[in-house]
């Protein structure tokens, strides 16, 4: 029997991307035919980039990683991965704490439209990154070069010296 192609999405807001994402995606694209990196336009506390500046970022990364692509999409998860007829949908675990609010997130897209969520535990170095923290630490002038990487970086230090 052929095997069956499978395309994922993962859905985030990346604001901004951090290297505990890349990893997800670098180990995503190795279990999918592929994977759409969603950049959500839906409005997050104290956003630092736009949805445009997020998907420009990503893509400077994931040029050279066949199979992925980033874009942004509006509005809920589960009608987004349906329009992409996307198989799966694959999500981050860093913690208990993201574990609680994932398996509700997951159960309810499941209920909803039947769509599968597949999760990837976060290598050990990067279980305390946050694109959150990295926003704090960032503000606070803190050195951030181990938890995202380099375009990110330059751009943080650009829009903070604002
Ligand atoms: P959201 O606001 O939808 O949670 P995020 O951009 O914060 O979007 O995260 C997108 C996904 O990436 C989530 O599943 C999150 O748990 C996961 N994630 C974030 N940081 C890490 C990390 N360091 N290691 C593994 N997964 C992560």
């Amino acid at each position: 029997m052929a095997k069956k192609f499978v395309r994922a999405i993962f859905p985030g807001s990346f604001d901004p991307i951090t290297n505990g994402h890349l990893d997800v995606i670098n180990r995503g694209i190795k279990l999918f035919d592929e994977l759409i990196v969603a950049v959500g336009r839906s409005p997050i506390k104290n956003p630092l980039f736009t949805p445009e500046e997020r998907v420009e970022m990503i893509a400077e990364l994931i040029a050279d990683i066949p199979g992925v692509s980033v874009e942004s999409f509006d509005g809920l998860t589960v009608k987004y991965a349906a329009q992409k007829k996307a198989d799966v949908i694959l999500r981050g675990l860093r913690s208990l704490t993201d574990v609680q609010h994932e398996f509700q997130l997951a159960m309810t897209n499941r209920a909803v439209t039947g769509i599968e969520t597949v999760f990837i535990m976060t290598s050990e170095q990067y279980g305390f990154t946050s694109s959150t923290l990295i926003r704090e630490i960032a503000s606070l002038g803190g050195d951030l070069s181990n938890l995202i990487p380099e375009n990110v970086h330059n751009r943080l230090k650009k829009r903070l010296n604002k």
